[in-house]
């Protein structure tokens, strides 16, 4: 079997079957999803817009795209007559810019609210606090193009279980909390990759998200 269609087994078979798996291409050429997508794979998750466009436009349409790094406004139109979910919203102001241009292309499009747990200050994503003022002030009312599915968090950069584990367990009271705000479609908690999924699926995962598992080390100097 070829090196992607297996790793791509092994973590199936290591993931409960109600775990979604979001195949992470990032990087990696059409050809490696290619053959990830001719082992059955479907769920492929990006960062960035213009790759994703480029890949979006050469592979086959039964493919579901997922945007999952941090997306700049500007750059909503061009994934938005697409996309299936955008994980990466961490900002009201992207929240209302997606709204938009879903409205334009007639599409609803799925989202993932990204919050900040990780001790790194780098990281993008909400605070709790100010995620709940503005979903307390029902902003997501008046957006019906939007579809707000769950959350998505990164944990900390580190070796460290018990760190890496707080960090998970704190998405998922995050997850708890927010959930009656929207109801029985706010179904998906994204947490977990290559190094920590298994632990993330322990606290609650439904979705995890893999890169380097799956398709080997990323190489940024190819880009
Ligand atoms: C790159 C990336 C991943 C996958 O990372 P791996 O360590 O290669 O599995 C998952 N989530 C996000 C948000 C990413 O940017």
């Amino acid at each position: 079997m070829l090196e992607i269609a297996c790793n791509l087994s092994r973590i199936r078979a290591s993931l409960p079957e109600s775990v979604t798996l979001i195949a992470v291409s990032k990087t990696h050429p059409a050809e490696a999803i290619r053959q990830a997508f001719d082992a059955g794979h479907r769920i492929f998750g990006e960062s960035r817009p213009q790759e994703l466009c480029a890949k979006y436009e050469v592979l086959p349409k039964q493919i579901e795209w997922h945007m999952i790094g941090h997306l700049q406004t500007n750059k909503v139109k061009y994934i938005a007559p697409f996309v299936r979910m955008i994980q990466s919203v961490d900002s009201a102001r992207l929240a209302e810019t997606i709204q938009r241009e879903a409205a334009k292309c007639g599409r609803i499009i799925d989202i993932l609210l990204e919050i900040h747990v990780a001790q790194e200050e780098t990281k993008s994503g909400w605070e709790l606090g100010e995620l709940k003022r503005y979903v307390d002030s029902a902003a997501f009312a008046s957006m019906p193009n939007v579809r707000v599915r769950g959350i998505m968090g990164i944990a900390t950069h580190t070796d460290d279980r018990s760190v890496i584990r707080r960090d998970f367990s704190e998405l998922k009271r995050c997850f708890e909390l927010l959930q009656p705000y929207f109801g029985a479609r706010f179904d998906t908690l994204s947490m977990g990759m290559s190094h920590d999924y298994l632990l993330a699926v322990e606290c609650g995962s439904t979705m995890v998200r893999v890169g380097s598992s799956i398709f080997g080390k990323r190489d940024y100097s190819r880009q």
